[in-house]
């Protein structure tokens, strides 16, 4: 596609580049229809407890079933949801989507007596947090389906709170008084202070698979196991659970087990699936 020379200072023509270019426009303007015609849906990863192997809970994990392009993932619209605003819509439909399914778990559940009530972890955009309806869409969405806030956990990234003031932290700190958990999301990754933690309303840390990839080999690089082993016994000293993504092997299972972490989540125990997936994956831990 030539462009035009008005606006645009380079001609050169990169087709592969215009091509992302108009997939991006594209899935951009499609997006708000998108949502009112239903084409989101979401996947659940299990959160497996390191100690014992049960199921505790499930990641919300939302993917777009596009007419043309088939199922994309996150990666490639969360980014233009947010530039957008739609992440706001979005994001309240798979928190209350997300919690819906709790609920509907936990009655399914209701006659094993083996089963806790599974938890579930709903990632929020940056622009969720700042966006004034925070607190109100979650309490309505708790209040609508009877779900105990302390059944859900709110996944915020460590570089969305980096330099967070107070303004940005009080609707975490008043959904934390609720008693929502609130875990600091792909820690490790951003370079925050540890020190900042103290301030910020968190009760659990999610270790980035990169802490995870370096556990692949055997043994593991000493110093990789030194750094984890330091970030759990800081975690758990702040009273914080440690949980850890991308787990693939179960050597690196075994690993962050005795590292001290307290819950894992990957491939190793199952990829996100559909939600009758995650039921079954806990009936069958809790009944053998
Ligand atoms: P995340 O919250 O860190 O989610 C974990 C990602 O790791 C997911 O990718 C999951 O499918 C992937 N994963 C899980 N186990 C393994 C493993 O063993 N190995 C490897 N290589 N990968 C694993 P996914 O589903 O593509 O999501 C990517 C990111 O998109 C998420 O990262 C999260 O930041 C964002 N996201 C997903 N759903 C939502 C949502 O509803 N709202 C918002 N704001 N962001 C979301
Ligand atoms: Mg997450
Ligand atoms: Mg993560
Ligand atoms: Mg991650």
């Amino acid at each position: 596609r030539a462009k035009s020379a008005g606006g645009n200072r380079f001609e050169l023509a990169d087709p592969e580049a215009d091509a992302r270019a108009i997939t991006r426009h594209g899935l951009t303007t499609a997006l708000p229809t998108a949502l009112e015609r239903g084409e989101f849906f979401i996947e659940y990863q299990p959160l497996v407890h390191l100690g014992d192997g049960s199921v505790r809970g499930a990641e919300a994990l939302v993917r777009w079933l596009h007419p043309q392009h088939g199922v994309l993932g996150p990666d490639r619209f969360i980014p233009l949801a947010e530039h957008t605003g739609l992440i706001v819509p979005l994001g309240r439909w798979v928190l209350e989507q997300s919690v819906r399914q709790a609920r509907e778990w936990r009655e399914l559940h209701g006659g094993v007596e083996a089963l806790g009530p599974l938890r579930i972890n709903v990632n929020l955009s940056p622009c969720q947090l700042t966006h004034p309806g925070l607190v109100q869409d979650t309490v309505d969405i708790l209040e609508r389906t009877g779900v105990a806030p302390d059944a859900l956990c709110l996944e915020v990234t460590e570089s969305a709170l980096i330099g967070a003031d107070d303004d940005l932290l009080k609707p975490l700190r008043r959904l934390a008084e609720m008693g929502v958990d609130i875990a600091l999301d792909d820690f490790g990754t951003g370079y925050s202070n540890l020190a900042n933690l103290r301030r910020l309303p968190v009760s659990i840390l999610k270790l980035d698979r990169s802490f995870t990839q370096s556990m692949q080999q055997f043994p593991a690089d000493p110093v990789d196991l030194k750094i984890v082993e330091g970030i759990v016994s800081l975690a758990h000293s702040l009273d914080l659970a440690v949980t850890v993504e991308g787990v693939e092997t179960g050597a690196q299972a075994e690993q962050l087990r005795i590292l001290g972490c307290d819950t894992a989540q990957g491939w190793y125990y199952a990829r996100p699936g559909p939600p009758e997936r995650l039921h079954e994956l806990a009936l069958v831990d809790a009944t053998g």
